[in-house]
């Protein structure tokens, strides 16, 4: 099946070109494996795709996001779902990351980040800086043509900083400074990130996964 004349196509389900690539480079060459992603699949956005991240945990929105597309493309599908967990905010904003921040559905991505970043400072004034522990969490899944799915899950611990430091990474990047690194994911070079990140623990555990099947 998976010599050099037949690999195995795989689709890479998210819309978002800044995770396309990080996915990517993870990822590296994985011989036997072709990745698509929604766009060399050429399946369209539909509005449908929305509603796919209602759960409250990171497993079953990165399951639903793997299985709708998997269902659409008929071939086998990875997804991730992804956030951040701040403990003196109980966990927020967790599942909704990405919308943390009240804003218009129609906002961009960097007006989105910045909004984000404003608020979590705004609910973190006045936390000690021992206080603001937090991590990264992302559930890479896998869902087969006959629904088999798998699910790996990589953390980051880190601190949320008072202030902004290093302009690389997305998000909440500037923010988080990384324990082991001691400095933001914004500070480093993608390689470096990745080394540590949640994102990077995850799909690495997936690649292993692909590689022993
Ligand atoms: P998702 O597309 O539902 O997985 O949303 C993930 C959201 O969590 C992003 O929009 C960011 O706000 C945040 N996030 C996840 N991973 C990262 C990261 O590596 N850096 C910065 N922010 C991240």
């Amino acid at each position: 099946m998976n010599d050099r004349h037949s690999k195995m196509k795989l689709l890479l389900a998210t819309r978002s070109s800044g995770k396309i690539e990080e996915i990517r480079t993870i990822l590296g060459d994985m011989p036997g494996f072709e990745l698509l992603d929604l766009d060399d699949a050429r399946i369209p956005a539909d509005p449908a795709e929305d509603d796919l991240e209602p759960y409250d945990t990171f497993e079953e929105n990165a399951h639903s996001k793997a299985s709708y597309f998997q269902r659409i493309s008929g071939m086998p599908t990875i997804a991730d779902d992804s956030g951040l967990e701040v403990d003196a905010l109980r966990g927020q904003p967790g599942v909704r990351s990405r919308r943390f921040a009240p804003l218009s559905e129609t906002a961009g991505r960097e007006d989105q980040d910045e909004a984000n970043n404003r608020h979590l400072l705004a609910l973190l004034e006045g936390v000690a800086p021992t206080r603001r522990t937090a991590r990264y969490v992302c559930v890479a899944a896998f869902v087969e043509e006959e629904g088999r799915a798998s699910l790996f899950r990589g953390t980051a611990e880190g601190v949320i900083l008072e202030r902004y430091l290093g302009t690389g990474g997305f998000g909440y990047d500037p923010l988080f400074r990384e324990i082991s690194l001691g400095r933001t994911f914004a500070e480093v070079s993608a390689r470096e990130k990745h080394e540590r990140s949640h994102r990077g623990e995850a799909f690495r555990a997936l690649a292993a996964h692909l590689r022993v099947r």
